[in-house]
């Protein structure tokens, strides 16, 4: 098996993204096995993230990723020669020191998380296992694991601010259906998807039925309660009332303005904006809340945390960007009590582990997330399963690259369940 893992070949190449966007994805080759991975990319991206390199000139309007793959096949590729690919931690480590900068800026995070989960996944087939039983391997740090629970898929219906062109400035309205299988929480999730495209199409026309980055529908709306009332219709059109939660990533960052909030039309203070989200949290069966205020809106997001923690899941999100740091500050001050979990933010696939056993220690809520620039890789399904988060964000139940992720868990549950 030593020399079976030993990587041969590292290689990247500049692909397109769902938005049409440049991205990296790598290639990886050991004497047997051979990996690869695309890396996603998103645009209501948070100031603390792990930065990714764009290259900033005419081609692609500046979005092209020629250095990080260059980084990629000229720096990195000879350092990670020769190593093992079941040696997770140190290469992740030596990533981590060839790029020596803070936010990943040197060689890129787009570049470094290319390469560490191309690693990762070579790391599973050198073992002969699934890709979510390695990575359980790792998170528990043994080699007998035993996955008893799936994630719950956060399904999106709507989707607005920088994800749709419409005026909703909420970014997107998931559902959440609280029965026990998955494949039958996707069938829920997508017959409700489907009745509100009936509904939409009857109220306002077959424009309202266009879709966003994430496959969301993106209906020339500018009121959040409004999309709510819709979708609360497709519920029980659908036929299931009971079983539904709803989940909100407000992304408040967003609509943040010099100490307030613009938000329809209206200007809130932070406490003006909690006694909104109470409001919309008696109204309608809303679960969870991620990115409630502006990413160093601390205070806020202690305030909220304080009077829903018992009813709803607070995910820090821009809050927090993947950041062991981080989420060590917001459990302290008590800023969230869920950490939504995106690989790329912080970089690496040693990093981002570091931070679910971070939120697991303060017994906070874990969903892992796509992002709206994302490709058909199906990594963060495996990720999720193999970490036991309770759940993953991966778009509507439409469009390529989104059900791609949730046909795996398909996949997954069949292996593991029947
Ligand atoms: C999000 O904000 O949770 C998200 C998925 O969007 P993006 O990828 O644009 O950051
Ligand atoms: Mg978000």
């Amino acid at each position: 098996m030593k020399e079976k893992s030993k990587i041969k070949l590292i290689k990247a190449r500049e692909i397109l993204d769902s938005r049409g966007n440049p991205t990296v994805k790598v290639y990886l080759k050991t004497s047997s096995e051979e990996s690869n991975f695309s890396v996603p990319s998103g645009v209501s991206e948070g100031k603390y993230e792990a930065l990714e390199i764009r290259d900033k000139e005419k081609r692609y309007f500046g979005k092209g990723v020629k250095r990080a793959v260059n980084n990629i096949n000229q720096i990195i590729a000879p350092r990670l020669k020769g190593e093992s690919v079941l040696k997770q931690e140190r290469i992740d480590q030596m990533l981590i020191e060839i790029d020596g900068t803070e936010q990943k800026s040197y060689l890129g995070a787009n570049a470094i998380l290319g390469v560490s989960i191309a690693v990762l996944k070579a790391g599973a087939q050198v073992k002969k296992i699934p890709l979510y039983k390695y990575i359980a391997q790792i998170f528990y740090g043994k080699q007998k694991t035993q996955i008893k629970k799936l994630p719950q898929p956060s399904l999106l219906l709507i989707e607005g601010a920088l994800h749709g062109g419409n005026n909703l400035q909420i970014q997107e309205f998931m559902i959440i259906p609280q029965i026990r299988l998955f494949r039958e929480q996707l069938r829920i999730g997508s017959e409700i998807y489907q009745t509100l495209k009936l509904i939409l199409n009857e109220k306002y026309g077959k424009a309202s039925t266009n879709v966003g980055y994430e496959g969301g529908f993106a209906p020339l709306l500018n009121r959040a309660e409004k999309a709510l009332d819709l979708i609360s219709l497709a519920i029980k059109k659908a036929g299931y009332l009971s079983k539904i939660k709803i989940a909100l990533d407000i992304a408040a960052s967003t609509f943040y303005q010099k100490n307030s909030y613009k938000f329809e039309d209206k200007i809130f203070t932070g406490s003006g904006l909690l006694k909104y989200y109470l409001n919309l949290s008696k109204t309608y069966p809303i679960i969870s809340l991620e990115d409630p205020y502006f990413e160093e809106d601390w205070e806020n997001f202690s305030l909220i945390t304080q009077k829903l923690k018992n009813k709803i899941t607070i995910f820090g999100d821009d809050l927090l960007a993947t950041n062991p740091e981080r989420i060590k500050t917001a459990s302290k001050v008590g800023a969230c009590n869920g950490l939504l979990l995106k690989p790329d933010q912080i970089g690496t696939f040693s990093e981002a582990l570091t931070a679910a056993k971070e939120a697991r220690k303060h017994q906070w809520k874990i969903m892992v997330s796509h992002r709206s620039g994302d490709t058909c890789d199906t990594f963060i399904t495996d990720f999720a399963v193999g970490i036991g988060a309770d759940s993953i964000k991966a778009g509507a139940p439409n469009r390529g690259e989104r059900v791609a992720k949730y046909n795996r868990l398909l996949e997954i549950e069949e292996e593991l369940f029947s």
